[in-house]
């Protein structure tokens, strides 16, 4: 039996254990059970892919989406594993033979869909097959308060008591505590061992902007930052994915929409080419993402606001999983937190549900209204604490703040004086004394909030608003056409005269991280010829393979090889990434990419 360091090199091609691997591995090898919360990126799929090669029997993997199990079966094969996956897109020869293979052992993982695994003939052919574990991937999904609940995960549970000596190891990347406890409930994870790695994102830019002109706004942030690199923008509506994609193309962007509406063959079609090629935009709902593992999204760009802060931070840390700079990028508006509360209350959930939502929503437009680091903001809500990042917007820009008192008193006396059923816009034309056809029609002139509010700018009365909505003491009523009310909070500060401390509108300059995180930017600008040329054999192998790039190479690994230079297979062997299958399968063809760049060449 290999050790798993020993596996960790030769297999996979890297030097050491990262974070809590080495751990959480051992600990399954033993034959424990395991709960995994790990940030995305962190090596989640070392710490059951390695127990599964050392321990005798099958892995058992199961992953929700099956475009994430056909590119992790063909990664595993890429280093020498034997892997398949059971689904619906696999042909019924395939299932067979993988079948066949289980019962014999002859096959390291299994990659199957929830669903499927609770079916009685898969749990028949379980029980003829020597299993060396479970791992749950996604492991949020089982959980109604995590934010992606599937109820066929709720079977899972099921496991421990049909297979009580077969270890199960459940990992996600986006659980607060309660989740956590759920999680750890229902999977019947208790006697097993807990291992929480620190949620953080290092390698993400966050920024946060105000949205005033959105599509200028997200074309500046790409065409400053990510010129050819591969990115996601969200969208809430299906309308406005297709919108927004059509408008990227005619700006010369590889664009392509992704949503529930499209055609099954469309998604698919679009997903692959993400998945393949470098340089696509996905503009997208959040029916895409789960389960994209692409390591190279170098940019996720929000043009409306997410449903919480889990939501928010599974999204954006679609980006960068290989390490190397990325950024998040989010545009947010008074709109927005109208859309987003008009949703939960239309909803037809529970009241315990929708105040569970509601509390979630703060969190959230706390982070979007926060004057402080944003990392720590978001580290905090899932229990984890930082040093401010210096690689936020508020970091390295903090935003100046003001005894808003005043002004909250004027914004919410004008909502209130004038029946609490404008608009903003209608509010702040009042606020500033504008003289037109409404004002005279509802014949507000001589209102006693009429012209108070010339001390700001509508501009800056706008983004007062905001946060008072954000705050929760003014309420927009969809179903009033926007109309602003006090809420219950709103009076009470009226009530009590407390000081409010606002943020001051950002000058109108385009958000963005520290730094351009374009692909090449992850080498030196020397050898970034050479890089590209190791990208576009790495393209060329992947296509006539019909893989996705990534799993030939990862970025990481042609950028070290671009500034290592390896001149032997032996060099070539200490580059992390290159394992012993790969160095003998594209070791040579890589060198020959190389030698034209050598300095005595
Ligand atoms: P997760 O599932 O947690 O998001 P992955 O398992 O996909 O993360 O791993 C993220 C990246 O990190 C992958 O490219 C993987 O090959 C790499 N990686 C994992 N473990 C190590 C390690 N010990 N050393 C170097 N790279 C690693
Ligand atoms: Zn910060």
């Amino acid at each position: 039996m290999s050790t798993p360091l020993h596996i960790l090199e030769h297999t996979f091609g890297y030097p050491s254990f990262r974070g809590q691997q080495g751990e959480v591995i051992d600990h399954v090898v033993a034959g424990g059970s395991a709960f995994v919360l790990m940030p995305t990126g962190g090596g989640k799929s070392l710490c059951y892919q390695i127990p599964a090669l050392c321990r005798s029997g099958v892995g058992i993997v199961i992953s929700p989406l099956i475009a994430l199990m056909q590119d992790q079966v063909a990664a595993l094969r890429q280093v020498g594993v034997r892997a398949a996956a059971i689904n619906s897109a696999a042909s019924w020869d395939e299932v067979r033979a993988a079948k066949d293979k289980m019962r014999a052992g002859e096959i390291d993982l299994v990659y199957v869909a929830p669903e499927r695994l609770t079916m009685d003939d898969f749990l028949g052919l379980l029980r003829e097959t020597p299993l060396a574990l479970f791992a749950i991937d996604e492991a949020h999904c089982v959980s109604q308060w995590g934010h992606d609940f599937r109820p066929e995960y709720m079977q899972l549970g099921a496991l421990a008591e049909k297979f009580p000596d077969v270890p199960r190891i459940a990992l996600t990347a986006t659980a607060d505590a309660p989740t956590r406890r759920d999680i750890i409930e229902r999977l019947h994870l208790k006697d097993g061992k807990a291992f929480i790695a620190g949620f953080d994102r290092p390698n993400i830019a966050y920024t946060i902007v105000e949205k005033e002109n959105p599509r200028s706004q997200l074309l500046n942030f790409i065409r400053q930052n990510h010129l050819g690199d591969s990115g996601i923008v969200y969208c809430l509506s299906r309308r406005k994915v297709e919108e927004t994609a059509s408008w990227l193309k005619g700006e010369g962007f590889d664009a392509l929409p992704y949503h529930a509406g499209l055609g099954a063959e469309l998604r698919a079609a679009n997903q692959t080419r993400f998945l393949r090629e470098e340089n696509i935009v996905m503009v997208a709902t959040i029916a895409f993402g789960m389960g994209i593992d692409k390591p190279n999204v170098r940019f996720v760009a929000h043009l409306d606001l997410p449903k919480n802060i889990e939501a928010y931070y599974q999204e954006t840390g679609r980006a960068g999983r290989d390490g190397l700079a990325a950024n998040a990028w989010m545009a947010y508006g008074l709109q927005d937190v109208a859309q987003q509360r008009g949703f939960i209350e239309s909803g037809e959930t529970s009241d315990e549900q929708k105040r569970v939502e509601r509390q979630k929503l703060s969190a959230l437009l706390g982070l979007c209204e926060a004057t402080r680091c944003r990392r720590q903001v978001m580290l905090e809500y899932f229990g984890d604490a930082c040093a401010p990042c210096n690689n936020c917007d508020t970091c390295l820009s903090p935003p100046r703040t003001f005894d808003g008192t005043a002004a909250a008193q004027k914004a919410l006396s004008c909502a209130y004086r004038t029946g609490q059923r404008f608009g903003v816009n209608y509010l702040i034309d009042v606020l500033l004394g504008a003289d037109n056809e409404r004002i005279t029609q509802f014949g507000h002139h001589g209102q006693s909030t009429y012209g108070i509010g010339k001390e700001f700018s509508a501009v800056q009365w706008r983004g007062i608003f905001r946060q008072l909505v954000a705050a929760g003491l003014l309420f927009v009523d969809l179903d009033n056409h926007g109309g602003l009310s006090i809420t219950d909070q709103g009076r009470d500060f009226l009530k009590s005269k407390d000081a409010l401390a606002l943020r001051e509108p950002r000058a109108a300059k385009p958000g963005r991280g520290k730094r351009a995180a374009a692909a090449s930017a992850a080498v030196e600008t020397k050898d970034a010829g050479l890089f590209e040329a190791l990208r576009a054999q790495r393209l060329e192998l992947a296509k006539e393979q019909g893989v996705p790039p990534y799993v030939i190479f990862h970025d990481k690994t042609l950028a070290t090889m671009a500034s290592v230079k390896p001149r032997s297979l032996g060099d070539m062997a200490t580059i992390g990434g290159v394992g012993d299958a790969k160095l003998a399968r594209y070791g040579q063809t890589f060198l020959e990419t190389i030698r034209p760049f050598l300095e005595d060449a």
